[in-house]
């Protein structure tokens, strides 16, 4: 008797994992682990969810007027925008339509791990190219590319170094990219960068046919539970993701909520404040303990241990304190610990267990 047998990509492929979520004994720890919105989502989404219409009947499966606002809100076109159940969903579209085996994808060393999980699942290689000071490389991203080589992963800012590169480095990527290689801008943490600086990418997917970007209301929208995810393509693209995707990927539920989340920009705006506030208080604090931490573009903080064995001696002291932060050993990071912005008890806290942490360990 044999067993069934999946595609041999995924004979041997990795489950992601994820942001601890509990510590043992601890009832109700300040998660810092998964870079989620410490002020929630806008009461405008909330009250949307109250009042869903009937969850008998499904829901529009093309999205047609998420889609609208999402265009009229950044100035781009409907047509080539594609909904996801979260933003992974469009990057697991993306892998599987255009990668296959004996394909390669690139990502920066420290990149978005669903990126090289997507690509594995669909059989390519993933080709880790080194970073520059914990920021991607244009010149080595550029030097990297092959024949085999279908798409160039970036998130920007990249989670978990809170990394960006501006307009001019990613004109120059592109550039650089013959037509044939799809450039994905994972705009993940679009929301906590000023908008005046943000290099969103929309020109780049309207005058070529090999951009993409994505976007997700898991993070500043605050509304990582319902699953909600855009990306801006090319027609081509949008064609293709159009009649891969599951018809009815995206939720009643995600759909009316965001539609009023988009409606409260001031939301936005607010949270934008708070994390920049407290990023900055974050990395004064843990700069004046005597640690190494970048503050970056996201919110997000990165601190950087004298060894792998600090970093996890901090991770247990933190997450014995009711804070937990998250280890960054998957993302070959395993010196460093990436620390969400919180609330303010959360940041005061997450400081004052490593404040004890570094106390005891003197
Ligand atoms: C959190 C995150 C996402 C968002 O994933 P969703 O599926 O939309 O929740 C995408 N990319 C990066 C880099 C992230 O950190």
């Amino acid at each position: 008797m044999s067993a069934p047998r999946p595609r041999p990509p995924l004979f041997d492929l990795p489950p992601y994992i994820g942001g601890r979520e509990s510590v043992e004994g601890i009832a109700d720890p300040y998660k810092l682990s998964a870079n989620e919105n410490p002020l929630g989502a806008s009461p405008a989404a909330l009250a949307a969810l109250a009042d869903l219409p009937s969850l008998a009947i499904y829901p529009d499966g093309g999205a047609r007027a998420l889609r609208d606002k999402l265009a009229a809100l950044n100035g781009i076109e409907a047509d080539r925008i594609i909904c996801g159940n979260g933003s992974d969903d469009i990057l697991q579209l993306l892998a599987q339509a255009y990668l296959a085996t004996g394909d390669n994808m690139l990502h920066s060393a420290h990149g978005f791990l669903i990126y090289k999980l997507a690509s594995r699942a669909a059989g390519a290689d993933t080709i880790s190219v080194p970073e520059k000071d914990l920021t991607a490389d244009v010149d080595a991203l550029l030097a990297s590319v092959d024949d085999a080589t279908k798409i160039v992963f970036l998130a920007n800012p990249n989670n978990p170094t809170g990394t960006m590169l501006g307009r001019d480095a990613i004109a120059r990527l592109h550039a650089g990219l013959p037509d044939h290689v799809i450039l994905v801008l994972d705009g993940a943490y679009a929301e906590y960068v000023e908008p005046d600086i943000y290099p969103h990418g929309f020109d780049l997917v309207d005058d070529n046919a090999n951009v993409v970007t994505t976007r997700t209301f898991s993070k500043a929208y605050g509304l990582a539970g319902l699953r909600l995810g855009w990306g801006y393509c090319p027609p081509g693209i949008a064609d293709v993701l159009n009649r891969l995707r599951a018809p009815f990927n995206v939720n009643q539920a995600a759909l009316c909520a965001g539609l009023a989340a988009l409606d409260d920009q001031a939301h936005i705006t607010r949270s934008r404040a708070h994390n920049t506030q407290w990023r900055d208080w974050l990395c004064q604090q843990i700069g004046g303990l005597g640690l190494a931490v970048r503050g970056g573009q996201a919110n997000f903080v990165l601190i950087e241990f004298a060894s792998p064995e600090q970093a996890q001696a901090a991770e247990a002291a933190m997450c014995a304190h009711g804070v937990i932060p998250r280890g960054l050993a998957a993302y070959d990071l395993p010196h460093a610990l990436r620390l969400s912005v919180g609330t303010q008890a959360g940041n005061r806290a997450a400081i004052d267990a490593l404040a004890g942490f570094l106390d005891t360990a003197k």
